[in-house]
């Protein structure tokens, strides 16, 4: 028999249902955004994992400084208790709660070839904040081709406004300063 009639008795089987295909692989959404807006991060996760796609987050929240990431202790409860531990790490367990600016720099690194396995970027913002580093995703988004959605109705008027601000800020390297437009 012949590659041709083969490919055709392939394709009538893959008609019939007699040959299953492999389904296309479900949306990969990158979730962007300042890491204080843990609630928000965690129903937008919800949402777009309801919808069937698959969600790239961040690994922790270091804006979120009452819980220690890696125990999960309440900071403030051990202050209220007057068993606070040494400064910057969890009374509990002796993590560290902050990030240096080295490791930040390495998450956002990280979250970068996050951003290089999506295909659509999901901003995640309350008031339009968006940080430093959610700036230079967004533009890293744009320039490898990937679509770029919002949770607020942000326009791109909003989005070049911004980059003016950030544009001013180049150079100071404080990377949790944010930009809330009026
Ligand atoms: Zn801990």
């Amino acid at each position: 028999m012949g590659c041709l009639e083969d490919d055709i008795d392939y394709a009538l089987r893959v008609e019939r249902g007699e040959i299953k295909l492999p389904s296309p692989r479900p949306k990969i959404v990158c979730l962007c955004g300042s890491t204080r807006f843990r609630d928000q991060f965690m129903q937008a996760n919800y949402r777009e994992t309801l919808k069937g796609h698959i969600v790239l987050s961040v690994g922790f929240y270091v804006h979120v400084a009452d819980e220690c990431p890696n125990c999960g202790a309440s900071q403030s409860f051990a202050k209220e208790q007057g068993a606070e531990g040494p400064q910057g790490k969890c009374w509990q367990c002796g993590a560290d709660l902050g990030c240096t600016s080295e490791q930040k720099i390495a998450l956002d690194e990280l979250h970068k070839r996050k951003i290089d396995l999506a295909d659509e970027v999901f901003i995640v913002s309350v008031n339009n904040y968006i940080g430093k580093s959610t700036f230079s995703e967004i533009e890293y988004a744009l320039k490898q081709g990937k679509s770029v959605r919002w949770t607020e109705p942000a326009t791109e008027e909003h989005f070049y406004a911004m980059a003016k601000r950030h544009e001013k800020d180049r150079g100071n390297d404080c990377a949790h300063e944010g930009v809330v437009p009026s």
